[in-house]
């Protein structure tokens, strides 16, 4: 049995390397971006409108501006509408003084014309447009450019490709990105007792619901791995063979057993991955929950065999999975942030303990409790847990010490 700082140890060490592959951007959607990404055109394109209204010649509108001190500024000006720019279709014609091109919100401004005036400023009557009121030359028009020119720096490597981001990188015709790919994960939870969560009616005495199977998927995905196989397998060698030969068949990179990881004699994680070629890098840590943690590889393919108890395949992945595909995906790991503990914590045992605690406020002081349920089958535990305190053997903290908190 090794200690959890060596497990910690191992795992980093056959930690792989983030690699990066071009992703349709869409897919590239919560990866790290693998390159500096330069913008290829003018944000905006082309001098545009930012409102519905008329294009018009400043000189031709100019005399409604207000001249404090007189009184001679018209009413409106005339002007004879001559053509439309609408998004998407241009116009084309020329410019002639006195009038006016019907324009939509985004459609080019027309050459010649440099100056919107709003719908509501204006008043049509057939072909005339009597302009009501004007600001300055140039107004409510976005510059060719404004925004940023082609060559510029646009995104970052490193950033993680959001929304928006997947906006900015089609917008500029970045079909294709440099992204740090998801690690592949397959699934295959182990257990006779065990049914699909969604199977209906009334289940058999000793059966139970497997909730290992989706909530580890969604642990992979937070983590931003991918599970591209998932198996429920009874405790025989055959099933769970057949399962890990399909996984291995697909090519994934990571492998996540849950369940028959210790010493049972219907616990056949173990025997599966060394028939099929898993070295074994450790089995058993000097930890609770989660003892019978195992760790193998098999050339590049890592596998993890989880213990079964909800509360231990959580904590463990949270301890050891999660930064191994955080690292993979290019992405820095939450800092453990201190916290004040608001009650003592002690462990009495003598292996380091995984403490589910949760954050509260008393009295303006922020800190974390330990959480009630801390029993290996008690999941609610987990669900209402902001985070892990790893508690050595016998360590005795007492109110108002810091510690560290792992964010779950
Ligand atoms: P094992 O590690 O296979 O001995 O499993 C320990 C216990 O965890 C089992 O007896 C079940 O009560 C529970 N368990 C195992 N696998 C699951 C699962 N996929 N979903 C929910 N509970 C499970
Ligand atoms: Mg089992």
């Amino acid at each position: 049995m090794i200690d959890v700082a060596t497990a910690l140890e191992l795992v980093r060490a056959n930690y792989p390397a983030p690699q990066a592959v071009l992703l349709a951007a869409e897919a590239a959607h919560g990866c790290v971006l693998a390159e500096d990404v330069p913008a290829r055109e003018d944000s905006p394109r082309f001098d545009n409108s930012a409102m519905d209204g008329w294009c018009v010649r400043w000189d031709d509108v100019a005399v409604l501006v207000d001249d404090p001190g007189e009184d001679s500024a018209p009413e409106s000006v005339a002007l004879r509408q001559v053509g439309e720019s609408r998004a998407g279709t241009p116009y084309e014609g020329r410019s002639a003084a006195d009038t006016a091109v019907r324009i939509s919100t985004g459609a080019p401004t027309p050459a010649g014309y440099d100056t919107v005036i709003p719908q509501e400023d204006c008043r049509a009557e057939g072909e005339v447009v009597y302009v009501l009121r004007v600001r300055k030359r140039g107004a409510n028009i976005r510059l060719r450019g404004e925004e940023f020119t082609a060559g510029v720096e646009l995104l970052r490597r490193g950033v993680t490709i959001n929304a928006a981001r997947i906006g900015v990188l089609t917008g500029q015709g970045h079909a294709l990105t440099a992204a740090f790919r998801r690690l592949r994960a397959a699934i295959i939870i182990t257990g006779s007792e065990l049914r699909p969560h969604w199977q209906a009616g009334a289940l058999p005495p000793g059966a139970l619901r497997d909730s290992n199977g989706p909530m580890l998927r969604a642990l992979v995905t937070e983590a931003s791995g991918e599970t591209v196989k998932q198996f429920l397998a009874g405790d025989t060698m055959e099933e769970h063979a057949a399962a890990l030969d399909e996984a291995l068949g697909a090519g994934v990179d990571l492998i996540l057993f849950s369940g028959g990881v210790s010493v049972g004699p219907h616990d056949l994680v173990r025997s599966c991955a060394a028939a099929a070629g898993f070295e074994t890098i450790f089995w058993r840590v000097d930890q609770k929950p989660g003892k019978p943690l195992l760790f193998a590889r098999r050339g590049s393919t890592l596998l993890f065999g989880l213990p079964g108890n909800p509360v231990s395949a959580h904590v463990c992945f949270s301890v050891y999975v999660r930064p191994l595909l955080l690292h993979a995906a290019g992405k820095a790991l939450p800092a453990a942030r201190s916290f004040p503990v608001l009650q003592d914590l002690h462990n009495p045992g003598r292996r380091a303990v995984f403490m589910r605690v949760a954050q509260r406020e008393i009295n303006g002081l922020v800190g974390v409790e330990a959480l009630r349920q801390q029993g290996s089958h008690m999941l609610s535990g987990v669900s209402e847990a902001t985070g892990i305190v790893l508690l050595p053997a016998g360590a005795r903290i007492t109110e108002g010490e810091l510690v560290e908190v792992i964010p779950v």
